[in-house]
């Protein structure tokens, strides 16, 4: 098979990735995740968007959230484990992968910057979507999951989103040639890249246009990450299953789904794997 013609990520495919869950499992053995997002300054405020990552992973099955925010910043969910900072830095976490960047806006780089110092996995996505920061995760060898919808993938291409959406499978290939990490090219479909490798993504609805799915997703891959999934892998396999959340809740109840119940389906669309 040549490996430079994408493939659609299948179910059957995709069910051995799964992550097992032993019945001698406990939550420091399943996948522990960091998030690292939120500002506090001026401009626009973006509060629940690490929030929403959080919920992704914990609804994908990570054994424990810890949410990295900065001071004041309204804590939730209660099952999550809480590092008000003054501002982006890196505290010491026992976790086995990153998400960051979600609602981080100026501070976003700020936030990749710190997070690498971790050495972990990490999903870089929203504010934290930027070529010096990707070119820092590529130095440092570092798995790194990037996950831009088309207007971010389009800056850091240079240029358009309607250009990016009219071709997504080049705009992916060609973000991962760019900065030699993996790539999550959200849309409709969604394109997984990484080296020659494409994957395109047969599930999701328009109904997950709204706000906050996208940090769902965030969550999600990085508890698959921490579960030990390769980024290729983890990527592909979160992109699948919060794309089948979003089947199953617009089938039930249509367009006027809200980010948080995309979290809350994610163990439905599990158990259809399993
Ligand atoms: P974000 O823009 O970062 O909030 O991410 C939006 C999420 O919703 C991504 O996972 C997209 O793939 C998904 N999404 C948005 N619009 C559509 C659509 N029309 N069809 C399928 N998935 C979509
Ligand atoms: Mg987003």
């Amino acid at each position: 098979e040549d490996s430079t013609l994408p493939e659609v990520a299948t179910l059957e495919a995709l069910r051995p990735l799964l992550p097992r869950r032993p019945l001698t499992a406990h939550k420091g053995s399943v996948g522990r995740v960091g998030v690292l997002g939120g500002y506090r300054g001026e401009g626009l405020l973006y509060a629940g968007a690490p929030l929403l990552a959080a919920l992704g992973a914990y609804r994908m099955g990570a054994g424990l959230v810890h949410l990295v925010l900065p001071e004041g910043h309204p804590p939730s969910p209660l099952e999550a484990v809480f590092h008000p900072v003054p501002a982006p830095s890196l505290p010491p976490l026992k976790v086995e992968a990153l998400a960051v960047g979600m609602g981080g806006g100026p501070w976003g780089a700020a936030w990749a910057l710190a997070a690498l110092e971790a050495g972990l996995p990490t999903v870089l996505d929203a504010d934290a979507l930027t070529l010096e920061v990707a070119e820092a995760y590529r130095r440092r060898g570092l798995p790194a999951v990037l996950t831009p919808h088309a207007g971010e993938a389009a800056r850091l291409l240079g240029t358009t989103p309607e250009a990016v959406a009219g071709d997504p499978l080049e705009a992916a290939r060609a973000l991962a040639e760019r900065t030699g990490l993996t790539v999550v090219l959200k849309g409709a479909p969604t394109v997984v890249a990484e080296g020659d490798r494409l994957s395109v993504n047969p599930t999701g609805h328009p109904a997950l246009a709204t706000g906050g799915t996208g940090d769902v997703l965030s969550g999600a891959i990085a508890a698959l990450l921490a579960a030990g999934l390769p980024p290729f892998e983890a990527a592909r396999l979160g992109v699948f299953l919060h794309g089948l959340a979003g089947d199953l809740l617009a089938e039930e109840k249509g367009i006027g789904l809200l980010a948080h119940e995309v979290a809350e389906a994610l163990p439905r669309a599990r158990r259809l794997l399993e």
